[in-house]
This record gives C-alpha cells, sequence and structure tokens, in this order.
C-alpha cells in the first residue's frame, strides 16, 4: 500500500522548514489537519499566516508544529517528487496520436500518454477533458488555476468520440461549460486531420467555441503530424497546399469575423499552415499577444521581428572588420529553413566577414513530412552534415534537445555530435536576438 505523506527531499537553508527542525527523508502528513493530493492543495494550504503542520519523522514520530509566517509565505522544502503525485496517463486511442507512430525502442519516458489537468497549469500541456472527474472540476476552480489548455479536436461529439476513440470523448466536452461559467481562462486546440475534423466540421467547431468568447481565449489549428510509422494505423493523408488556403481562407473569415465583436482574433492557424500555402505570415497584431507560442503558432514572426530589432542594434554596434572571414553553420528543420536562409543572408550582407552555411535537415528518422526542428534527431543531423564544410562551429536551436539537457530525441548526446563532425556545436535559445547574438560570438 501507498505510504501516506509526502517525502520532503531537501530544505532550504534559513526557511521556516529548516528553522522548526525539518529535515531531509521526513514525510509532510497534513497541513491544517488536511491532507495534500498535489502540489496544488500544498499550495492552497500553505498561504496563510498561522498553519498547522503535521511531520512523521525518519523514526516514526509524529511532530505538528504551530507556524506562524507572513501570508504567502514558503516554508522552504522541496519534494522528492516535486508535483506531489503521479502524473495522469490519458484513457484515449486518438486516431492522430503521435506517441503511436513513433519507433519502437526510444527512452521508455517518450512513450508515455499523459492527459493530466495538472500539468496543463504547471508545463502548458492540452488535456482532453475525457479523464477529468468533477473533483477535478471543482479544485481547478476552487484554485482558480488557470489557464486550462483543452484539446478540443471537434465539437461534434459523435466525431469525438471516433478520433479520441473513447465513448466519452463527446460528453466530456460539457466540462469546459463549467470553466466558463466559472470563468477559468481556457486555451483550445484542434489538431486537424484531412477529411476527418476540417471543412464544414472545422467551420461548425470555430463558431461553436466562439461561444465561449472571451473566456476561450484562443484556438489553435495544427495539421496532423504523420510519421513514416504509421502501418496498422488509421489512414490519413498529408494536406496539399489548395487545403492549407482553404484552411487559411476559412480561418481568416473567422478572424476577421470575431475581431470587431472581441477585440481578439481568437482562431489561429499554426505556422505550417502558411508555410504549405506559400502565403506570407500575418503581422504580429493578429496573434493576439501569442497565445499559442508552443503550438507552432506565431513562431516565426516573432522570431522574425525580434531578428528585425536585434539586427539593427549589432549593426549600430558594429565593430571594424579586420578582414578575416568567420565560417559558420547554421541547423534548422525544412520548416524554417527558408526563413533561417534569409536571416543568414541579411546577416553575412550586414557584416561582410560572416560566412553562414545553412542546413535544413531532412527528417528521415520520423520520415520526411516531418520538418519541425523540435523532432530533428542526432543522427539524421549527423548523417547530413557528414563531409561538408561546416566552418569553425555549428549552431543547433535548443529545441532539438531534451529540455535542460544535452541530448537529443534518440539519445545522442551534443559532445558526440561534435566527436563525430569535429567541430564546436553551439545551442541557441530561441530568440531572433539569441540568433543574432550567437552568430556574432556573443553569447
Ligand atoms: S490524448 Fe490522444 S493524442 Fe494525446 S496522448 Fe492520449 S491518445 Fe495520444
Amino acid at each position: 500500500m501507498k505510504k501516506k505523506g509526502h517525502i520532503i527531499k531537501s530544505t532550504a537553508q534559513n526557511g521556516i522548514a529548516r528553522e522548526m527542525g525539518i529535515e531531509a527523508g521526513d514525510r509532510l502528513l497534513q497541513i491544517n489537519g488536511k491532507e495534500m493530493e498535489d502540489v496544488f492543495d500544498y499550495e492552497y494550504l500553505i498561504q496563510d499566516e498561522y498553519i498547522e503542520v503535521l511531520i512523521e519523522k525518519t523514526d516514526g514520530e509524529e511532530w505538528l508544529l504551530e507556524i506562524d509566517k507572513e501570508y504567502g509565505e514558503e516554508l522552504g522544502v522541496e519534494f522528492e517528487n516535486s508535483f506531489m503525485d503521479e502524473y495522469r496517463s490519458c484513457c484515449n486511442k486518438c486516431i492522430f496520436c503521435f506517441i503511436d507512430q513513433m519507433p519502437k525502442g526510444m527512452r521508455e519516458t517518450l512513450y508515455f500518454k499523459d492527459d493530466d489537468s495538472r500539468l496543463s497549469f504547471l508545463q502548458g500541456n492540452y488535456v482532453t477533458l475525457t479523464n477529468m472527474s468533477d473533483h477535478d472540476i471543482d479544485r481547478i476552480i476552487k484554485y482558480r488555476l488557470s489557464p486550462i489548455n483543452i484539446s478540443f479536436q471537434t465539437t461534434n461529439p459523435g466525431l469525438r468520440c471516433k478520433m479520441l476513440n473513447n465513448r466519452f470523448a463527446g460528453e466530456a466536452l460539457k466540462k469546459a461549460d463549467r470553466f466558463y461559467d466559472a470563468g477559468i481562462t481556457m486555451n483550445g486546440q484542434i489538431v486537424l486531420c484531412r477529411g476527418v475534423n476540417d471543412r464544414e466540421e472545422l467551420e461548425r467547431t470555430i463558431s461553436d467555441l466562439a461561444g465561449y468568447l472571451p473566456v476561450l481565449e484562443s484556438v489553435s489549428v495544427v495539421p496532423v503530424g504523420l510519421s513514416r510509422y504509421r502501418e496498422g494505423l488509421y489512414p490519413l493523408e498529408p494536406f496539399t497546399k489548395e487545403d492549407a488556403r482553404e484552411v487559411l481562407e476559412l480561418i481568416h473569415r473567422w478572424q476577421e469575423k470575431l475581431y470587431p465583436l472581441y477585440g481578439l482574433h481568437f482562431i489561429h492557424a499554426s505556422d505550417e499552415w502558411y508555410i504549405l500555402a506559400e502565403e506570407e505570415l500575418p503581422e504580429e497584431e493578429r496573434y493576439d499577444g501569442y497565445l499559442q507560442l508552443e503550438n507552432g503558432v506565431g513562431m516565426l514572426r516573432l522570431l522574425l521581428n525580434e531578428f528585425e530589432e536585434a539586427l539593427k542594434e549589432a549593426e549600430g554596434n558594429k565593430e571594424s572588420d579586420d578582414g578575416t572571414k568567420k565560417v559558420l553553420s547554421l541547423v534548422t528543420g525544412k520548416l524554417a529553413y527558408p526563413y533561417i536562409l534569409s536571416m543568414a543572408e541579411r546577416m553575412e550582407k550586414a557584416f561582410g566577414f560572416l560566412r553562414i552555411n545553412v542546413f535544413g535537415i531532412i527528417n528521415d528518422f520520423f520520415g520526411e513530412r516531418i520538418t519541425v526542428s523540435g523532432l530533428l534527431t542526432g543522427q539524421d543531423i549527423e548523417k547530413q552534415l557528414k563531409g561538408k564544410e561546416l566552418g569553425e562551429r555549428i549552431l543547433l536551436p535548443e529545441n532539438v534537445l531534451r529540455s535542460g539537457e544535452r541530448v537529443f530525441l534518440d539519445d545522442m548526446t551534443v559532445e558526440e555530435l561534435e566527436k563525430a563532425l569535429q567541430v564546436r556545436v553551439d545551442i541557441v535559445k530561441s530568440s531572433g536576438r539569441d540568433f543574432v547574438n550567437a552568430i556574432l560570438g556573443n553569447s
């Protein structure tokens, strides 16, 4: 049986917990007589100026500590499990799920299908509402946790059941009503599948979701990602240039209708649609403050604008050219390649001492329909750069690495890539300013 309480990993120097004799290895059992389900209960319960904390020491002895503190002051403890609970996995089998399209033999954590509303607030994850209980909704409303990010896909209940392979998926949509009534800010996402939830179904979905405005602040439409590993899965087709133009026309029509009413464009196409349709990216104002960057909505526009600004400043501070050429290489996915190339050309023009090679890597690992840099692997980069003139270093966008680590999706490390290519590899953060600084060697 799971032992009650939450194990404390460490206490902060000069923190309340350490002052009260709480140590690593102790268990936090209760605050004000209440047990805690997860970090949200904990954060809620520690707010008050006076709290009673029940601790179980490592020898089994229980201490009830009375603590007087400032309102909102933290206790200064870190838990072994920072979430204070297990992540919940999903109970769907979506026809478009990318995890089902991954090859076997990758790191086990990559196959975990989470669908946990609590990760919405902590990490911005999108949830389907299918495994959210009334108790979860009550807690979200009580703690005013927002935004809650919802993967809608469609508002047609029957179609949603089919797309998520879950007979409760249509009914689950009603849970969004409770968030709307309680004024809990929401964002939505629609993974568009050709011939399934597009065209008139998309029209219906946007029309229904607009009913949640302005509590639902934004909805993104992203094309389904199709890897090469689809054997035995639902037959899904890639979108064509004409499809992309149709999708954009529909989205723009709704933006024009909704913006005058709510001051929000509300429905947004991810960058991929503009590239596929070969249409200009929208101006910054159309993104309502970039509410869905993590879904690839406005990422390129933001990058380009930041780049322009940073380039202007860098040109102003230009040092004299000593005549030596600096050769370097930029690596990106096929999607952003034309933009990165034109930015590199601008840099070369502005700084005569630079010579920049740009490589758009084809994703052989997942299949060439996957064009984002975030799904590139070390082995594809190595294979496609081997024998090329790379200059003194190569720059890689940080989203090719596992968050906070120097490891690619296929477990190759940056050091292994450096060794294989015999060149220094620099990781560049995502902003246009970082891009300019990294090329100039200022970071
Ligand atoms: S909710 Fe659907 S897409 Fe998300 S992990 Fe589960 S099966 Fe995959």
